[in-house]
């Protein structure tokens, strides 16, 4: 049976919507990313990202059937982004999802947009539970075992900031604009990584947790060292490779431990995936997938264009769990936070869906 949804994402500052199949195929898929809207600010202002999804997300939802060439009536389930995120965006979404799926009389699936990154591996490259997943966006920094639909285990988070606001943070103090891991990532590839000496917060102190604040002072006071207007020359260059150097001996470090605590609950670890924003740093990748193959794992990286915030990650969550059995009640509520490790993301949720 092939069962074909329409997927909705306006957490952040992504308009996004796709229509994907349960063979894993993508049918379509529309993105409308707001970067203009917010640049002059520095960063996402939430009141202009939930103007502008409700604005874009009706011609987008048109715009993605018509490329699908599909009609309502094939379409089995609509699934939407009800958190976490930024929650006058995930209302506008989840609302959006609900009226249709009233006036199309067709099941709702309200998706974890963390859940939705979770499964990308899934749709990109077929991965099998269970796995260890690195989740690195612009919000989240947790390493988990992903055992089943509904089932992670949380082994560390970041105590402050989340690596893809670490990377924004220091692009800023750059004067490199936002968003800045594209533009760090960039730079370091002409950078000699190891003119800057960049503390790794908690090295050597085991477990699975992350911390950047330090790396980040570390940053400032350096660009205060540097001459002004360096943020063009090499000094900026090197910077930036230094700290991406930093970033990835960070990674690799807490990566080697989950990839221990993995093996001791599940008998071994054969994949490590990378999933969110800052999964689409390429020297990222390269360091833990040799990181990964030391131990005996494939690094699972799905394409960028996968890895940031996208709809067809959210249309395939909801497949997982329209298949798994779960519909939602229609008056289940958004939310700006939504652990993935709560009660409430275990198969099968309580009759009637998720609670209000
Ligand atoms: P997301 O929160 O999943 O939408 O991802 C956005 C975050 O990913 C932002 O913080 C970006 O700076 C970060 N990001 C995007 N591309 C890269 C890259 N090539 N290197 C590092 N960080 C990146
Ligand atoms: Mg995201």
């Amino acid at each position: 049976m092939n069962f074909l949804a329409l997927g909705l994402e306006t957490s952040c500052d992504e308009t996004a919507v796709a229509c994907v199949d349960s063979n894993r195929r993508i049918l379509a898929q529309s993105i409308h990313s707001q970067l203009d809207e917010h640049a002059v600010y520095g960063g996402v202002v939430p009141e202009i990202a939930a103007r502008a999804h409700l604005s874009r997300l009706r011609p987008l939802i048109e715009q993605t059937l018509a490329d699908a060439a599909v009609g309502k009536d094939s379409i089995d389930m609509i699934a939407a982004t009800t958190g976490p995120g930024l929650i006058g965006g995930v209302i506008v979404g989840a609302t959006m999802a609900k009226a249709l799926a009233l006036a199309w009389n067709k099941p709702f699936i309200a998706v974890n947009h963390l859940e939705a990154h979770a499964l990308t591996a899934r749709l990109s490259d077929g991965a099998a539970f269970p796995y260890l997943l690195l989740l690195v966006s612009g919000g989240h920094c947790q390493l988990l075992a992903v055992a089943g639909i509904g089932d992670y285990r949380v082994y560390g988070s970041t105590m402050d900031d989340a690596l893809g606001e670490a990377f924004d943070k220091t692009a800023r103090v750059m004067g490199l604009g936002y968003p800045g891991g594209p533009a760090i990532e960039r730079l370091a590839r002409r950078g000699d990584s190891t003119r800057f000496a960049l503390p790794r917060p908690l090295s050597g102190r085991g477990g699975c947790d992350f911390s950047f604040a330090g790396l980040k002072t570390a940053v400032r006071q350096a660009v205060e060292r540097l001459p002004a207007g360096a943020a063009d020359d090499q000094a900026a260059a090197d910077l930036c490779a230094s700290f991406q150097a930093a970033c990835a001996d960070i990674l690799a470090e807490r990566c080697r431990n989950a990839i221990q605590r993995f093996a001791a609950e599940f008998g071994r670890c054969e994949r490590l995936i990378i999933a969110g924003g800052v999964a689409a740093n390429l020297a990222l990748r390269e360091r833990l997938r040799d990181e990964a193959a030391q131990y005996g794992a494939t690094l699972i990286a799905p394409p960028p264009a996968l890895c940031t915030d996208n709809a067809a990650m959210v249309a395939w969550a909801g497949l997982e769990r329209f298949q798994a059995g779960q519909r939602d009640r229609i008056d289940v509520s958004p939310r700006p936070r939504w652990p993935l490790d709560g009660d409430d993301m275990r198969l099968p949720r309580e009759a009637g869906g998720l609670r209000v």
